[in-house]
């Protein structure tokens, strides 16, 4: 299952409108989020949505699983209707979706994509009638239709089928192989399902998710060959914190690399002191990385070593990407192309002075034994020597006057 695709080509797709954006090959990566509220809370729901789109989240997935949500979902389009939010509402339906777009008319006119999984659609006898219902209702309303797979809910009838077949044949294609060719056929006899009775092939988004980090590259691989739907990146189930982050980074950014996804979500299991907004900055870090899209200015600092004399280069660093923070709301709006500037805060004289002059502004501390005195560069030029103990406010005085004079 190995494709040649060459490094930073982006894989040719259809382009999908989704509300008020489109998605595919031609426009950036998108980063989207999905909302852990209960939908028919209506007001927390609401509320998560604006948070994530104020993060930057430019698609908002909620669940749509009961007639409680189904019903909630118009009222939640109101409201961000009312306070300007116009970031395009993906509905989530599993095992009873056909019912709920049927039952609830506002919900499928206000939704802007809805994602359903083939392997949550219906039983055998039931999946084609389930399955056309949905995709005439998305007919009907002009809505994109996410098709997305998923490791974990491969129909058992499927599964059993391959497996018998692998016994009897005595097949000696790896479990892993046989698994990862039945969620790509899956979603692909499905979309292809889906433009017979009418949809058109610019109205698809594929996603295939496992939680592993080589099998997703190797579905995606052969996706990005097989078909010219938009593909939705993401790794499933990623887990908690710092193992999910570490392997959502890796597999996205080795697929992107490849110029394959078009969209991306990186599921986080929530830990209770963290954010829902975390998710989006993650995907920023992600594509920021890469040099793809830059979000934030960027602050690059040294990891310390015994050179260093005390901490306050990181504290320093620290205080600066803070300060970013405060005033980024601001400083998108009156200086454009700010999200690329790069800062550098380094701990002393070994690196501080060439990294500092690879940034456009950067600050180069002393380490031990060395001078109290910290020259600062801008563009490449030292600029001036920073002393004293207000070394901080001085920094941010000239950053600050950077912005004004490069950013207007
Ligand atoms: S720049 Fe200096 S303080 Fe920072 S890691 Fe390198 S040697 Fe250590």
């Amino acid at each position: 299952m190995q494709y040649n695709i060459s490094m930073n080509e982006r894989s040719e797709t259809y382009s999908v409108k989704v509300g008020n954006i489109n998605i595919g090959s031609k426009y950036p990566i998108r980063i989207q989020s999905m909302t852990n509220t209960d939908t028919s809370d209506i007001n927390a729901t609401f509320t998560q949505i604006m948070k994530l789109a104020d993060a930057g989240s430019e698609l908002v997935r909620i669940t749509v699983n009961d007639e409680k949500s189904a019903a909630a979902v118009g009222a939640i389009k109101s409201l961000l209707v009312q306070k300007n939010y116009n970031v395009p509402l993906v509905g989530d339906f599993h095992f009873n979706g056909h019912t709920l777009l049927t039952k609830y008319p506002d919900a499928a006119s206000v939704l802007d994509k809805y994602r359903i999984n083939p392997g949550n659609i219906g039983s055998k006898e039931k999946f084609d009638s389930n399955f056309d219902q949905i995709i005439k209702i998305a007919i009907k309303n002009d809505k994109a239709v996410r098709i997305g797979g998923n490791w974990g809910s491969i129909d058992k009838q499927t599964l059993d089928e391959v497996i018998s077949n692998k016994i009897n044949q005595k097949s000696d294609v790896s479990y892993s192989d046989l698994m990862k060719n039945i969620l790509i056929k899956s979603v692909l006899t499905s979309a292809n399902k889906a433009v017979a009775l009418g949809l058109k092939p610019e109205k698809i988004i594929i996603s295939c998710k496992t939680s592993n980090v080589a099998d997703l590259i190797d579905i995606y691989e052969s996706l990005a060959v097989e078909c010219k739907y938009p593909l939705h990146l993401g790794l499933t189930e990623a887990g908690l914190g710092r193992d999910a982050i570490i392997s959502s980074a890796s597999a996205l950014a080795i697929l992107i690399n490849k110029g394959i996804g078009d969209t991306i979500r990186v599921s986080l299991t929530p830990d209770n002191n963290e954010s829902r907004t975390e998710e989006v900055e993650v995907c920023q870090q992600i594509l920021s990385s890469l040099g793809i899209r830059n979000y934030n200015p960027r602050v690059i600092s040294c990891p310390g070593c015994g050179r260093t004399s005390n901490t306050y280069f990181i504290e320093l660093s620290k205080s600066i990407k803070s300060y970013i923070s405060d005033q980024m709301p601001a400083w998108k709006k009156k200086h454009p192309g700010v999200e690329d500037l790069n800062i550098a805060v380094m701990g002393c004289i070994v690196n501080g002075p060439g990294e500092s002059k690879h940034a456009n502004i950067g600050i180069s501390l002393p380490g031990n034994n060395e001078n109290p005195a910290a020259p600062v560069f801008i563009d490449g030029k030292k600029y001036k020597t920073l002393h004293g103990d207000d070394i901080e406010n001085q920094f941010i005085d000239i950053l600050q006057s950077y912005i004004e004079e490069n950013y207007r």
